[in-house]
């Protein structure tokens, strides 16, 4: 089987089974560099019954190379990140509930723990409402995504988080979920998190990019 779709077909299962979705949402997508081709989610199909074949496989233009699925409706959106990306090899596209919590209230989420600071990039931001699927939605969300974010808030929608590969792009989904929850929590206290300084932002960015875990 081709190892792009397994990895997109297991990682369906993953999304769905880590409570970073319900049903048929949200939609996943890999890129192969080398070869211009992006590999992505059909639309609306049960991810625990998706076969190799509906995966849909197309062009960085979006011209479909194989499978017969309409691939998913943020087709558009995945496309305009990997052209606003070039470090990016997947994208993954959440609901999930406590970072949503924030985006219906037209709020972001800051680096307000140590793993967001290491994974998050940069404070998380939500984008202008715009219907799923449409143009509009798309270039907000790439345009949030296009400096060193790796997630973006879709308003009263959910997330759209971004790494190197598919490994990388669910570490930063299960930390911003992780760190909204938490944000939420201090937020239901009535009160604010204390802002980690700058300098220490940097630091574990730096830590988590080149000396965190084993050589
Ligand atoms: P698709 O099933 O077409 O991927 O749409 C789900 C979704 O989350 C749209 O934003
Ligand atoms: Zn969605």
């Amino acid at each position: 089987m081709n190892e792009y779709k397994r990895n997109i077909l297991d990682a369906g299962k993953t999304l769905l089974h880590a409570g970073l979705t319900v049903e048929t949402w949200g939609n996943l997508s890999v890129c192969d560099r080398a070869a211009g081709r992006v590999y992505i989610t059909p639309s609306g199909m049960d991810y625990d019954t998706c076969v190799e074949d509906d995966i849909v496989c197309m062009d960085l233009d979006g011209k479909i190379l194989e499978g017969t699925r309409k691939p998913s409706i943020e087709t558009g959106l995945h496309l305009a990140v990997y052209r606003a990306r070039p470090d990016v090899g997947a994208v993954v596209h959440t609901h999930p509930i406590y970072s949503t919590v924030f985006s219906c209230i037209g709020e972001g989420i800051p680096l307000c723990i140590d793993e967001a600071a290491q994974a998050l990039g940069a404070p998380v931001e939500t984008c202008a409402y715009f219907l799923p699927g449409s143009a509009e939605l798309a270039a907000a969300c790439a345009e949030k995504l296009s400096g060193e974010a790796n997630a973006c808030l879709l308003k009263s929608h959910g997330a759209v988080c971004v790494g190197a590969n598919l490994k990388a792009a669910f570490k930063v989904a299960r930390v911003l979920e992780m760190t909204a929850e938490i944000y939420w929590r201090i937020r239901a206290m009535g009160r604010r998190p204390d802002p980690l300084a700058p300098s220490d932002i940097a630091f574990m960015k730096d830590f988590a990019a080149h000396r965190y875990g084993q050589r």
